[in-house]
């Protein structure tokens, strides 16, 4: 059933006014009061049949698209779909099915005159008195600019940590060479400066290191190399390695003996980036537990630490890119909010998934699980 659009040259501004509640109109009035309102939006609103068939189509869906409402209504909503978007289709239509919302979706479309437009999609099941699903409605939103905005930001990330990198490579192997040098002259006086400027380098490294994975990342250019690996091996070779830069106890608590295919260096980069979280933010605590286990054919690592805590309502967030937690306490801890986020695509690309339990004060505990064989 294709919908009727209302006759909207009827001047309505007798019922768009603030001293008449929409409870007070009739439905008649009603129905051109919240068609005005979808016309004049700047938004592109749309219906469609559970079959996909366009039923309705508004001036914003005109301005977007490129399409009038006469050209499209009738025809299938695939007539705005670029080519290579057609799992977006099956996508939707499984949420659609199951009566559920999609809340802004980026995707693409295609306009008229071909051109490929970035959007923000948000779709909603209509349903009927009984709660049969009849349609969907779409929001549509032009995010082009913002999209294009994002990218340029990308490209400057990954520029600019591209060529900090080289730079800083040789200012490191030139510090390590004069703090050899310090210490075969026994210049005392010198040496911790050298080591104090050495450690600095080294930050500055890891910090163009995981600006340089994130813009892979988001160019879907992060390569796994995978190969059997001893995991309690490499938990082994992390914890040793973390022991050197902190104070903290850093205990291995149990061993899986199990060989697992991965890629032995990023899972060490996990591993390593949970540690060193849970040293960071337990300056007033001195332990840090490693855990490992396999429970039903996955391995399961647990990091759990007794400092500051996140409390719950960030646990969603905490994985997302940049994310940080600005509270009085954490504010006083260096970092950029990449690290969880590249342990997430890290996991994820080995089939596994990462989570935590933690709150205010309570200590945090991180575990990831990847899956064995
Ligand atoms: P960074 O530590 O560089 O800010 P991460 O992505 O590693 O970036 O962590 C994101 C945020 O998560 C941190 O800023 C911090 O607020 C919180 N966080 C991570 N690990 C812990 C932890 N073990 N205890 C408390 N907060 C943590």
């Amino acid at each position: 059933m294709l919908i009727q659009q209302p006759n909207l040259k009827k001047n309505v501004s007798h019922i768009i006014n603030p001293s008449v509640t929409t409870n007070e109109l009739s439905s008649y009035e009603k129905l051109l009061y919240w068609a005005a309102i979808i016309e004049s939006s700047d938004d592109a609103i749309i219906s469609k049949s559970p079959e996909g068939i366009i039923t309705s189509w508004n001036k914003g869906a005109e301005k977007l698209y490129g399409y009038t409402a006469q050209e499209v209504i009738g025809k299938p909503v695939s007539i705005i779909m670029p080519k290579g978007k057609e799992s977006d289709f099956s996508y939707m239509m499984s949420q659609f099915l199951a009566g559920k919302r999609i809340d802004h979706y980026a995707t693409q479309r295609q306009r008229k005159d071909g051109r490929i437009i970035d959007v923000s999609i948000t779709v909603s099941p209509i349903k009927d008195a009984t709660g049969k699903i009849i349609g969907a409605s779409k929001i549509a939103r032009d995010i082009t600019a913002q999209v294009e905005e994002e990218r340029r930001k990308e490209d400057f990330i990954s520029t600019a940590s591209h060529e900090l990198k080289t730079p800083l490579t040789s200012q490191q192997v030139y510090g390590k060479l004069l703090e050899r040098l310090i210490e075969k002259n026994d210049d005392s006086e010198y040496l911790p400066l050298i080591q104090k400027m050495n450690k600095q380098t080294k930050k500055l490294i890891k910090l163009t290191e995981d600006l340089i994975e994130l813009s892979r990342t988001e160019k879907g250019k992060l390569e796994m190399d995978m190969e059997p690996f001893d995991f309690d091996d490499l938990v082994q070779e992390i914890v040793e390695n973390s022991r050197m830069i902190s104070n903290h106890k850093i205990e291995i608590t149990s061993t899986v003996n199990q060989s697992i295919v991965g890629d032995r260096e990023r899972i060490g980069q996990v591993l390593t980036n949970l540690i060193l979280n849970a040293v960071k933010y337990s300056p007033r605590a001195e332990q840090v537990i490693v855990n490992t286990n396999v429970i039903d054919n996955e391995l399961q690592v647990s990091i759990r630490d007794f400092g500051i805590g996140i409390p719950k309502e960030y646990h969603e967030k905490i994985f997302e890119r940049f994310f940080r937690v600005y509270g009085e306490d954490e504010k006083t801890f260096p970092g950029m909010g990449i690290g969880l986020y590249l342990s997430k695509e890290i996991v994820t690309r080995h089939g596994g998934t990462i989570w935590l339990e933690s709150d205010s004060n309570k200590g945090s505990t991180f575990t990831f699980s990847l899956p064995l064989g």
